[in-house]
C-alpha cells in the first residue's frame, strides 16, 4: 500500500470518528429530551422492553463486518452511556443543595434546627411511666434544653422485650413537655399512626429500622410536622438522601437527617460512628443534619469526645439519651446518662465554647 493511500485511510478514519461523535451526541439529545418528557408523566426512565426492541431492529440491519453480538454490544454500552447521562437527575431533588442553596431551618417551637446553634434533644430511650418522664424532663429543663425524646413504640430486637406504651407513651411525653415549656419527639412505626401521632407530638422520628419503609416514608411526606430521620443501620449516605426525597416529594421539607452509626465490624462501639457523613450530608442537602451520640457510641465514657467531634464537623445538634434512673430502664439501660452526667456533658459543652450559653433557655 502506498503511503498516500495509508494517510488517505487514517484521515478518512480521523472524519468517521468525528461524525460518530456526532452522531452519539446527537443521540444523546433525543435521550435527554424523552427523559423530561418521562418525568413529567412520573415514568421510569429505563424502559427495558424499548431497549430490547432498539437492539433487536439495529442487529437486524446489520450487514457486517461486525458480527450481530458485537454490534449488540457496543449499543448496549451507548444505551448505558445514556441512561449515566440521566443520572445527572440527582442534581435536581429536592433535598440536593443544588437545587436550594440555603440551609434549610426547621422550625419547632422556639427552636431553629439548622440554625445558628446546635440543639440539644435530651430524653429517654423509651417513656415508662409519667413520674420516670416528670424526673427527667425537669432535670434536662434544668440545664436550659427544651427538646425531649421518648419512645412509645419500641422497634426492639427482640420480641420479649418491652415494646414500648404506645399511645399512652405519646401522651406521656406530650403532656410532659407541654408542663416543663418543651417541645417533643417521639419514634412512630406505622404510617397509619403518622397522623394520629401529630396531635401529640411536635416531631416524628422514622427510625434506622424503618428508614427504606417506604409507605412510613410517604406517610411522613403527607404531614405538616418536622421529621427526624435516621440513617439505617446498614443504609449508604445516598440511600439517606433518597429516603429523605420520598418525604419531600410529598411536599412535606421539614426533615432533619441524623447519623447514629452505621453496622462495622467493629466491637468496640455499639455502631461505628460515621462522622464523615456529617459534613457529606451538609454538603450534598440543604437539610440540617444532628448526631446521635448515644445509640452510635452505646457507650458514655467517649460520649463528650464524640460529641464534641459531631458539632465540630458542623453538626446542627446532638441526641443524647437521658433517664432519671438509667439502671432500672426498660430499654437502653447501658448507653443513657443519668441527670448528674447529662448536667456535667452539658456543662463541658459549654465551658468549650460548643454550646453558647444564650442558646439555651432559663
Ligand atoms: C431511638 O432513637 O430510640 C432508636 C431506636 O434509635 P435508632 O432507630 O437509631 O436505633
Ligand atoms: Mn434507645
Amino acid at each position: 500500500m502506498s503511503k498516500e493511500r495509508f494517510e488517505d485511510l487514517r484521515n478518512q478514519l480521523d472524519e468517521v470518528n468525528l461524525e460518530l461523535l456526532n452522531v452519539l451526541n446527537k443521540r444523546a439529545k433525543l435521550v435527554e429530551e424523552i427523559g423530561t418528557l418521562k418525568s413529567g408523566k412520573g415514568t421510569e426512565r429505563f424502559d427495558p422492553i424499548r431497549e430490547k426492541e432498539m437492539l433487536d431492529k439495529v442487529v437486524a440491519a446489520n450487514e457486517g463486518p461486525f458480527s450481530n453480538e458485537t454490534v449488540a454490544h457496543l449499543f448496549k454500552q451507548v444505551f448505558q452511556a445514556s441512561l449515566v447521562l440521566q443520572e445527572e437527575e440527582k442534581k435536581h431533588l429536592l433535598i440536593s443543595r443544588k437545587t436550594q442553596k440555603q440551609d434549610t431551618i426547621v422550625e419547632i417551637g422556639n427552636l431553629r434546627v439548622g440554625g445558628e446553634q446546635p440543639i440539644i434533644i435530651a430524653g429517654p430511650c423509651s417513656v415508662e411511666t409519667v413520674d420516670q418522664m416528670e424526673k427527667t424532663a425537669a432535670g434536662i429543663r434544668a440545664e436550659g434544653v427544651t427538646f425531649l425524646r421518648g419512645g412509645a413504640y419500641k422497634p426492639r430486637t427482640s420480641p420479649y422485650d418491652f415494646q414500648g406504651l404506645g399511645v399512652e407513651g405519646l401522651k406521656i411525653l406530650s403532656e410532659t413537655a407541654k408542663r416543663h415549656g418543651m417541645v417533643c419527639v417521639s419514634e412512630i412505626v406505622a404510617p397509619e399512626d403518622v397522623e394520629m401521632a401529630c396531635e401529640y407530638i411536635d416531631v416524628i422520628q422514622i427510625g434506622a429500622r424503618n428508614m427504606q419503609n417506604f409507605e412510613l416514608l410517604k406517610a411522613a411526606g403527607e404531614v405538616r410536622k418536622p421529621i427526624l430521620l435516621k440513617r439505617g443501620l446498614s443504609a449508604t449516605i445516598e440511600e439517606l438522601l433518597y429516603a429523605a426525597e420520598y418525604i419531600a416529594s410529598r411536599g412535606n421539607s421539614q426533615i432533619i437527617l441524623c447519623e447514629r452509626g452505621i453496622r462495622t465490624y467493629e466491637k468496640a462501639t455499639r455502631n461505628t460512628l460515621d462522622i464523615s457523613a456529617v459534613p457529606i450530608l451538609k454538603q450534598e442537602s440543604h437539610l440540617p443534619v444532628v448526631v446521635d451520640v448515644s445509640h452510635s457510641t452505646g457507650r458514655k465514657d467517649i460520649m463528650f469526645p464524640i460529641a464534641k467531634a459531631a458539632l465540630a464537623v458542623g453538626a446542627d445538634g446532638l441526641i443524647i439519651e437521658t433517664h432519671c434512673e438509667p439502671s432500672v430502664a426498660l430499654s437502653d439501660a447501658k448507653q443513657q446518662l443519668d441527670l448528674h452526667q447529662f448536667a456535667k456533658i452539658m456543662g463541658e459543652l459549654k465551658s468549650s465554647g460548643y454550646i453558647k450559653e444564650e442558646a439555651l433557655v432559663k
